[in-house]
């Protein structure tokens, strides 16, 4: 056997421990009932530990890195899949062993610390926690790559080659263009939400309204399927096994109408990637940016269009006839798209949501060049808050404390929701130069759409690297002005038409 050959086989074998330690979290995170944890746990654990064991075993670290130093006589697949290992190797592999088992324990303590301290909006309480995870994150960047910016070293984690210096560029952009525009649109917005947001609508008719969008996206049930959990996401195993969940609230039909829309990106997104690589480990999406501006096409650029109701809203309001039969289609389609501030992320609308994404980039830019002290932190916060989306903060519950991602040690994982929103841009406006996307929505046909970005992105899984998907599909690096124009050219026809 070659040394190539005898990599795929120990590859081969952590993916069948993946696949059982994916269904397992799958189901904890779906159907599982609550009394089964105790003893769930203590079982994974081992599963995990074993895990562990092959990714680091000594015979697959000479194999890794044997293959890394001599690539020649390789394919080009065969390279970057062995660059990916060496890349996931050294991840685990630096780090002392005594450090990950401390870290992970850190981790552990700091989540169910922060859910308390969330719970009772008291910062103190979180704080010693999250000033040890810093101190952490900051160590673990040092044994990765000594010479490298620690920041730099964790925005890699969650989105390959980005940089401090071109994130920089990209939340500068945002700050001079977006938040002036952001103040122009907020002072013109209407006061009162549409009481057809918020009305009732019974949770089994979403239901199948939402079995009706899996069928208008093309979703392939021979591949994948739909539950429900109290956080909707998406998860697979590989391009054949593909699954997302919604959650339905009856006095808010939009998020269930809308977080599915943004599941099925994920989710066509992974159905439509070459089986090719499912016996490899470039067989999912090519990263977190790109994954999002996937979903955010879906559910923004498609979902939240015109065009896109001007096709579907005759049925959505014969399904909900007692809340919609006096809406008209130009009501809805504003009503959907309403601006608002919220203090909370997730809640945000399309307009608003970078901002809040640039306070956490900034912040987080603060903390790794000591220029941060947690005990400020809240302050900085609330400062933010007030300079860009003008809201008061008085509970950090609705402040510092909001998301889950620091207290889980996932630093530098923020920008890439941002970025996400502006890769999905800067594919819009390459897509419209070859399809006549508006008459596609229009008619219904996505399965056109579909197929585009499948050729262009899909299709080639983790084989390309962010930076050659975008260069591929719009003939550009990375260039927020796209996402800027998309924001303006959209709400200014909803918010300022008349007013200019
Ligand atoms: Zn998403």
């Amino acid at each position: 056997m070659s040394d190539f050959e005898s990599f795929k086989e120990l590859q081969k074998k952590q993916k069948a421990y993946q696949l059982v330690l994916g269904i397992a979290s799958w189901d904890s995170n779906t159907e599982a009932p609550k009394a089964c944890f105790p003893y769930r746990s203590e079982m994974l654990s081992i599963i995990s530990g074993e895990h562990f064991s092959l990714q680091t075993s000594d015979e697959y670290k000479k194999l890794v890195n044997g293959l890394y130093e001599n690539m020649e006589d390789l394919s080009d697949i065969q390279k970057k899949e062995v660059r990916k290992a060496k890349k996931e190797l050294d991840k685990v592999d630096k780090i002392p062993k005594k450090d990950v088992v401390e870290y992970s324990k850190l981790v552990n303590m700091s989540q169910r610390e922060w859910e308390e301290a969330k719970e009772e909006g008291d910062y103190e309480k979180f704080k010693p926690y999250l000033e040890k995870i810093i101190r952490f994150k900051k160590k673990i960047a040092k044994y990765r790559n000594p010479d490298e910016h620690p920041y730099n070293v964790l925005l890699d984690d969650f989105e390959e080659e980005m940089t401090i210096e071109k994130y920089d560029e990209f939340f500068t952009t945002v700050k001079e263009e977006l938040v002036p525009f952001v103040k122009k649109i907020l002072a013109v917005k209407e006061d009162k939400t549409p009481s057809f947001i918020t009305a009732n609508y019974p949770k089994d008719k979403q239901k199948q309204f939402v079995e009706y969008l899996m069928d208008v996206f093309g979703f392939d049930y021979n591949k994948g399927l739909l539950k429900e959990s109290v956080h909707p996401f998406t998860w697979n195993t590989h391009s054949q096994d593909v699954r997302f969940t919604v959650r339905y609230m009856e006095n808010y039909v939009f998020s269930s109408i809308f977080a599915a829309i943004h599941e099925l990106g994920h989710a066509l997104y992974e159905q439509q990637i070459d089986d090719m690589f499912d016996m490899t480990n470039l067989k999912s999406g090519a990263s977190m940016g790109i994954h999002e501006s996937q979903s955010r096409f879906y559910e923004n650029m498609i979902g939240r269009s015109r065009m896109f109701w001007e096709a579907h809203y005759p049925k959505l309001q014969s399904m909900f006839s007692p809340q919609l039969k006096n809406v008209s289609l130009d009501d809805f389609y504003r009503g959907i798209n309403r601006v608002d501030e919220t203090f909370i992320r997730v809640e945000a609308d399309e307009l608003t949501y970078p901002l809040h994404i640039l306070i956490r980039y900034e912040i987080e830019r603060m903390i790794f060049e000591d220029e941060a002290d947690v005990d400020d932190l809240p302050e900085i916060w609330n400062k933010k808050m007030k300079q860009y989306l003008n809201l008061e903060v008085e509970n950090h519950a609705e402040g510092i404390l909001q998301d889950v991602h620091w207290s889980a040690g996932m630093m530098g994982y923020f920008p890439t929701y941002a970025l996400g929103s502006a890769y999905s841009a800067q594919i819009y406006y390459a897509m419209l130069k070859q399809l006549d996307f508006d008459e596609l929505v229009r008619n219904n046909d996505i399965q056109t759409i579909n197929k585009w970005l499948q050729q262009n992105i899909h299709c080639f899984g983790k084989s390309l690297t962010p930076k050659e998907i975008l260069k591929r599909v719009t003939g550009e690096e990375f260039n927020p002005k796209y996402y800027v124009q998309y924001l303006k050219e959209k709400y200014s026809e909803l918010y300022l038409n008349d007013k200019e």
